[in-house]
C-alpha cells in the first residue's frame, strides 16, 4: 500500500474528496478563517458542499466523554475496553472508516469475537451474494471515460446520491458516452428480466408482451461498442441479488458479440473499504465473525438492524468518522461511538470518542466504488483528533489488559 505522502502539507492539491466512494481528485477546497467550514471549489457537488459544512477548519475542541461526562481520552479507552470485556457478543457497526481504521477493528473484531456490519450493509450484500453466487463482469470509472459509448442507468438517475458521476465518466464530453434511464415495467425485476430475455432473443421485439421502449433499449444495447449498466446498490429492493444477477446475465449475453460491463454504485461512508480490507485480512466479507467456531459470515443473520431488533447482540461499538451520518441507532444496550466530533452532543452513548475525519483532519486510505483502485486521502488541516486507527489499535490492547486483569 502506498504511504500517505508524509511531506504532504495540509490543504495542500491534490485534494480527494472522501465523502462518496467517487473520491473525486480534481477538486479543490478552500479554506477561511477558523471556525468556518472549508468550501469546495471547482464543484458544485451538493453532496461534498453539505458534508464540508460539518467541520470548522481549526483543530477540533470537543473531548470524549463517559456517561455523558467530559473525560481525558485514557479513561474513556479505560471505560470502552471494560464494556467490550465484560461482553459476551458485540456488534460492530456504522463501520465509517479508512484502511488503517478498517484494519485495527478487523483486529478488535477478532479479539472480542464481535460481529461486523457496516451501515446499509443490506446494500452492500446484494452485489457481493450475485459475486458469489454467479461471478459478475464490471469495469472502472476511468474505462466508462474513455471506451464506453452507452451507459444505461438501471436504477434511475445517479447523480442525486453520486452528483459527480456523469461528469467523472465524461458524459456531455464531445466523446463522451451517450445515456439512458431503464424504463420500468412492473417492478425492477421484472423489468430487468424482460430486458435480459430481449437482448438474449429469447423474446422477439415485435411480440406483443414487449414494450417498444425495452425493444428499443435491447437494440440500442446491441448496436453500442461498449455498454455500460450502472445501477445503485442503495436503490435495490430486498432480494436486489436477483437483479444483480440479471443485470449480469445481460453483460454477459453482450459480451459474446459487443463489448459490456457492469458498474455498481456502493459502499459509501467506508463501507467498500472495510469490507475489501476484511476480505483481504480473513477471506471473507462483511457480516462476518471471527468467534469461537472459527470465522463465519452470515450474510443474512449477521445483519445489524436484525440483531440489534432480535437482542441477540449485548453492545454495539458504532464508527462514523466522516460525519454525523450515519446516525448511532437507537438501542437498549450499552453503546459505545467513535465518531466525528458532533456526534459527541446529537446522540447519547456510554462512551464517546471523537476521531480525526480521513481527508480533512488526517491522511488515509479509502477503496473507490469500482474497487479496484485505493486513493491516498491528503489532509486539509490538522484536527489534532486520534484517528479510528490510533483508538482501536489502543482499545485492543486495553482489552487485552482488561481480560488480564478480570483473570487475577
Ligand atoms: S461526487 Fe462524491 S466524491 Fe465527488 S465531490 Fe461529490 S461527494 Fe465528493
Amino acid at each position: 500500500m502506498t504511504p500517505v505522502d508524509a511531506t504532504a502539507q495540509p490543504g495542500q492539491a491534490p485534494w480527494t474528496c472522501p465523502f462518496c466512494p467517487l473520491l473525486c481528485d480534481s477538486f479543490g477546497v478552500a479554506l477561511g478563517p477558523p471556525g468556518t467550514p472549508p468550501s469546495l471549489t471547482g464543484s458544485e457537488c451538493p453532496r461534498a458542499r453539505a458534508a464540508l459544512a460539518a467541520f470548522g477548519g481549526a483543530a477540533a475542541t470537543e473531548r470524549p466523554r463517559v456517561d455523558g461526562r467530559d473525560c481525558d481520552l485514557d479513561t474513556a479507552l479505560t471505560a470502552a475496553a471494560s464494556l467490550l470485556a465484560a461482553s459476551r457478543q458485540p456488534l460492530f457497526g456504522g463501520l465509517g472508516t479508512d484502511v488503517a481504521g478498517a484494519r485495527a477493528l478487523y483486529a478488535l473484531a477478532c479479539e472480542t469475537g464481535a460481529i461486523c456490519d457496516p451501515a446499509r450493509g443490506a446494500a452492500l450484500m446484494h452485489g457481493l451474494r450475485a459475486l458469489q453466487d454467479r461471478g459478475g463482469f464490471s469495469t472502472t470509472l476511468a474505462e466508462v471515460r474513455t471506451r464506453a459509448d452507452l451507459i444505461v442507468c438501471m436504477t434511475g438517475e445517479p447523480t442525486p446520491r453520486y452528483p459527480e458521476f456523469f461528469r467523472r465518466c465524461g458524459v456531455g464530453e464531445p466523446e463522451g458516452a451517450r445515456t439512458e434511464i431503464l424504463p420500468l415495467h412492473g417492478d425492477l425485476f421484472d423489468t430487468v428480466a424482460l430486458l435480459a430475455a430481449l437482448v438474449a432473443g429469447r423474446l422477439a421485439a415485435d411480440d406483443a408482451r414487449v414494450p417498444a421502449d425495452l425493444a428499443a433499449l435491447s437494440e440500442r444495447l446491441h448496436a453500442a461498442r461498449y455498454a455500460v449498466l450502472v445501477y445503485e446498490t442503495g436503490c435495490l429492493p430486498a432480494q436486489g441479488a436477483l437483479i444483480v444477477e440479471g443485470i449480469q446475465r445481460i453483460v454477459a449475453t453482450l459480451n459474446r458479440s459487443t463489448r459490456a460491463a457492469s458498474l455498481a454504485l456502493g459502499g459509501d461512508d467506508g463501507a467498500a473499504t472495510v469490507n475489501q480490507v476484511f476480505a483481504w485480512l480473513s477471506g471473507l466479507p462483511l457480516r462476518s465473525r471471527a468467534g469461537p467456531a472459527g470465522l463465519e459470515h452470515e450474510p443474512l443473520c449477521f445483519d445489524a438492524d436484525r440483531l440489534l431488533a432480535d437482542g441477540a447482540v449485548d453492545l454495539l461499538l458504532w464508527v462514523s468518522s466522516f460525519g454525523p451520518q450515519p446516525a448511532l441507532p437507537p438501542a437498549d444496550l450499552p453503546r459505545i461511538v467513535l465518531g466525528h466530533p458532533r456526534m459527541r452532543l446529537l446522540q447519547e452513548s456510554e462512551v464517546f470518542i471523537p476521531v480525526s475525519t480521513p481527508g480533512i483532519g488526517s491522511g488515509g486510505h479509502l477503496f473507490r466504488s469500482d474497487g479496484s483502485v485505493l486513493l491516498p486521502l491528503r489532509p486539509l488541516y490538522d484536527d489534532g483528533l486520534p484517528g479510528v486507527g490510533e483508538v482501536v489499535n489502543r482499545l485492543t490492547q486495553a482489552v487485552r489488559a482488561s481480560r488480564r486483569g478480570l483473570a487475577q
